[in-house]
Order: structure tokens, then C-alpha cells, then sequence
């Protein structure tokens, strides 16, 4: 199987994919809203501008789109069957930058919390996780 896009077209695609506010995200925030937890989303200000962060908490909540963030033995990250090496190089740097953003964040005092877009792709998965997730960011306090 040949990959249908060029280098620069998948890229442009997959950015599409992991771009802000993705569905997912804003199903997400949603949710927690709804849960009486109060956030601000992109802040500019805090190492690898979160997705979404909760100051009362001190929690940064990340949401990883599995292709793009490489989530580990997750079928929606298998990459693409040709320029491979390209893929390969690309999504490690990603994960480079994802732990780097952690451990900036951690050694500032704050929590981080990923979601993987596989674990909240249905409604039932994404009820299930969320819930404890509310649960995880109300102990952080
Ligand atoms: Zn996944």
C-alpha cells in the first residue's frame, strides 16, 4: 500500500488532524466545563502551550491525536507505508518534544494529563475516562 499523499501533503493533512480546538478537544472541554472545573486553553505562557489548563488545579490536560503524538501499540499510529523513514523521524521528535513539554511543566509544580484521542473515540470511552479524570484533577488540589 502506497501512501495516497506526497511528504508535504500528509504533513499538511496530519496538522489538519492535530491542529486546535479538534473536535475531540472541544468534546472535551466541554465535558469537564460541564463538571464545574473552569479552565483556559492555549496559554501561551506555560512550556508547550497546553491544550487545556486548569490554574485552580494546577493541571495541564494535553489531548493527543495518536498518529501524530505516536501513541505506543495504538493501531491509529501505525504510520504510513511509504517514506517511512521520514514518518519514523517525525513522529520520534514529536515524542521528543511531547516529554520535554512534561517535564517543563512538572518541574514548574504542575500536573499533566494526556488523553490519547483512542481512549475517548467513542462516547462510552470518553464518558468512562473523563470521569476519572475529573476526578484526578480535583484531588491535584
Ligand atoms: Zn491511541
Amino acid at each position: 500500500v502506497t501512501d495516497i499523499y506526497d511528504p508535504k501533503k500528509r504533513s499538511y493533512v496530519m496538522s489538519r488532524v492535530s491542529g486546535k480546538d479538534t473536535k475531540l478537544e472541544v468534546l472535551v472541554r466541554r465535558a469537564l466545563f460541564k463538571a464545574g472545573l473552569r479552565y483556559r486553553k492555549h496559554i501561551k505562557t506555560l512550556p508547550g502551550r497546553p491544550d487545556i489548563v486548569f490554574h485552580k488545579y494546577k493541571t495541564a490536560v494535553f489531548v493527543h491525536g495518536c498518529f501524530w503524538h505516536g501513541h505506543q501499540e495504538c493501531k491509529a499510529a501505525r504510520l504510513p507505508k511509504s517514506n517511512i523513514t521520514y514518518w519514523e523521524q517525525k513522529i520520534r521528535d514529536n515524542i521528543e518534544r511531547d516529554k520535554r513539554k512534561t517535564m517543563a511543566l512538572t518541574q514548574l509544580g504542575w500536573k499533566v494529563i494526556v488523553i490519547w484521542q483512542c481512549e475517548i473515540n467513542t462516547i462510552e470511552k470518553r464518558e468512562r475516562r473523563l470521569l476519572f479524570i475529573i476526578k484526578q484533577i480535583r484531588n491535584n488540589r
